[in-house]
């Protein structure tokens, strides 16, 4: 995808556009916290977009049926990077699976692809920023993604 500058807000518009009517459906607060000043960074917006909306179509799954379910996305930036993370309160992840599910194929779900965090993690390799997993303060899982401000060469 071609790289152009892109205010963070308009990639978690993009983003939450995307998600809303199945966090609706489903019945699922989706939580936004971003700071108020976030800058411009140089991405293929389409594919970063796609990362979060994969991250957050995660997160949904991953609290459905639950009692109270949350899903929080956030955004934050320091001088080198800009951090996207998605947490929510199910079920979480066993350490032991915390790199096999980003290879392609994997699935812990009857009809899932395991494609989702396989891409995801191409795309922000493709973007020389990092995607990894832990344990959230939510009581699930927590992912986030790191991109670079520095612009880089295509
Ligand atoms: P799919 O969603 O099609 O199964 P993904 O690559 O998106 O494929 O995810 C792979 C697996 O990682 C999921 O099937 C699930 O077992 C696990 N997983 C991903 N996100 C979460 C999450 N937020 N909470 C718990 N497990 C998760
Ligand atoms: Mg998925």
């Amino acid at each position: 995808g071609q790289r152009k500058p892109v205010p963070v807000e308009q990639i978690l518009d993009g983003a939450l556009m995307l998600v809303s009517e199945s966090f609706r459906r489903a019945g699922v607060a989706l939580d936004v916290a971003r700071e108020p000043e976030l800058p411009t960074i140089r991405v293929a917006r389409i594919r970063i977009e796609q990362v979060l909306v994969n991250l957050l179509q995660n997160a949904l799954e991953a609290v459905a049926g639950g009692a109270e379910p949350v899903v929080r996305l956030s955004a934050a930036a320091d001088g080198q990077s800009v951090r996207f993370t998605v947490s929510d309160n199910g079920p979480g992840i066993d350490d032991a699976l915390s790199e096999a599910i980003f290879q392609p194929f994997y699935t812990g779900k009857p009809a899932g692809t395991g494609l989702g965090l396989g891409i995801s993690r191409e795309i922000v390799l493709d973007h020389r920023g990092t995607l990894s997993v832990e344990s959230s303060e939510l009581g699930g899982a927590e992912f986030t993604v790191t991109l670079p401000l520095a612009a880089e060469p295509e």
